[in-house]
This record gives C-alpha cells, sequence and structure tokens, in this order.
C-alpha cells in the first residue's frame, strides 16, 4: 500500500519521495499536496482503496509550487474538476508565471553521490523533468481555518519557496510542513526533522526565520514533505530543524 493513517480520518499518501495528506470527513475529502506529474495514479489508488472517488476530493491544498508537490494538480482539475487552492503569494509562482525551483541537474552537479543519482533517475520517471503548473489555482483566505475536511488553518512560513505555507489539522492535532521543515530527504545525509538542502531554498535565511511560524502551534504529529512522520511535537521538531540549519 502506497498509504497509512496517521490520525482519525487523516492519511498519508507516498509518492516517489514526497508526501501528501488526505483529510476525511464523511465522505468528502481534502488532498494536502499532489506530488510528482505522474503520482496521479497512487492519489486515485490510494483513494479507491478507502473507499473513497477522486470526485470526492472537495479542495487541494498546495504547500508551495515546486514539480514534486504540484504533480496531479492540472489532471485532477481536468478529469474531475478538483478545484485547487495556495495562499495569495505563491499563486503566480503555481500558474508558472515564475519559477523558484532547483532542477535536477543543479542537483547533481552540487550534491553528487550515487544516492542522488538514484532520486534523479526515480523523479525523471515520475515526470519531474516536465514543466507543470496550475493555471485553474485559487488563493486561500488570509487567515483562519478553511471550511474544508480537516479543518486545516494555513501557516505562512516562506523561505523554501516565497508564498510556502503549512497546514495545522487542530482536530487531528497535526502539521502538515510541506518542505518548510522535512525529516529526510534522498540528498540529505541526516534523518530528523531539517531544512531541506540550501539548493532548493528560495531562502535559507527566510526558511530558518519561517520556523518561528511553529513556535505557537499546538500539534504533536507532523508529516513532513519528505521524509517519515515525527511524532514528538512540531514545536520540537521546528527547534532541532532551526539548531542544525543555524549550526551548519
Ligand atoms: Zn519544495
Amino acid at each position: 500500500m502506497r498509504y497509512y493513517q496517521v490520525a482519525d480520518d487523516v492519511f498519508c499518501i507516498r509518492g516517489t519521495d514526497v508526501n501528501m495528506v488526505l483529510a476525511r470527513d464523511g465522505e468528502a475529502l481534502t488532498l494536502i499536496d499532489a506530488g510528482w506529474l505522474k503520482d496521479a495514479g497512487v492519489i486515485e489508488q490510494s483513494i479507491r482503496a478507502l473507499g473513497h472517488r477522486p470526485e470526492d476530493i472537495v479542495a487541494v491544498l498546495l504547500s508551495h509550487a515546486h514539480l514534486d508537490h504540484i504533480g496531479a494538480l492540472r489532471h485532477l482539475h481536468e478529469r474531475y474538476g478538483t478545484p485547487a487552492y495556495t495562499a495569495t503569494a505563491e499563486v503566480g509562482h503555481a500558474r508558472g508565471e515564475y519559477h523558484e525551483q532547483a532542477t535536477p541537474l543543479d542537483v547533481i552537479r552540487r550534491a553528487w553521490k550515487p544516492r542522488t543519482l538514484a532520486w534523479a533517475v526515480r523523479i525523471a520517471a515520475a515526470g519531474g523533468l516536465r514543466e507543470n503548473s496550475a493555471p485553474h489555482i485559487q488563493p486561500f483566505p488570509e487567515s483562519g481555518a478553511l471550511d474544508v475536511p480537516g479543518g486545516p488553518v494555513p501557516i505562512s512560513c516562506a523561505g523554501h519557496t516565497s508564498g510556502h505555507s503549512a497546514f495545522h489539522l487542530p482536530g487531528a492535532g497535526l502539521v502538515a510542513t510541506g518542505d518548510a521543515l522535512v525529516t529526510a530527504h534522498p540528498t540529505s545525509n541526516i534523518a530528523g526533522p531539517q531544512l531541506l538542502p540550501d539548493f532548493f531554498n528560495h531562502s535559507t535565511r527566510d526558511a530558518i526565520d519561517g520556523l518561528a511560524a511553529f513556535d505557537s502551534v499546538e500539534a504533536d504529529l507532523v508529516v513532513p514533505g519528505h521524509g517519515p512522520v515525527w511524532k514528538e511535537g512540531i514545536r520540537r521538531a521546528a527547534e532541532i530543524a532551526r539548531e542544525r540549519a543555524v549550526g551548519s
């Protein structure tokens, strides 16, 4: 199975080296992030295995417009009419009006090791070398919980991209951090809470400052954009990521 349950009515779907979060309220679903282009099939299969239909997704929430998160947005919209939302500051990026993305070649040049090459081969197969955007995406409201399954509260934490958001699901005691904080990545040598390597970040300085957005959030569970679920609280995760980033 490419998905597992992380809390009541919340599931993590594993794409190609990237996580997505599915929140359920009765029939209706919210999908947070959408993997690579070719992870669309994994999303559809996971939703069907849970007894739902892809049409049950009432909203896709996008943490940021990198190719490993925006992947299936356009497919879901064209096939099922699924709406997608992101922060106002990320809309232009998601619509493809500009780019803030390291290419796989950049990554290999700067982080050469066999593991990195194996990852690049996997992401190329997942559609990672193709342009992708979501011209239909709309901004979500600037503050408060969104009226979709899981009641996610967007948390603005720019740095990895200029309009990056995480999503707090208060009922589940969970934060989906996107790439504001991850717990592993095929191009990283360490495990546990951390920022992505510099070449993935629009501004690592801002990404470190952006971790402060988690200091007032109450949640035991962290589902990052990459790496395993962290169960020791979002504040502790942010603290470790900050210490490592500042110390490196
Ligand atoms: Zn990213």
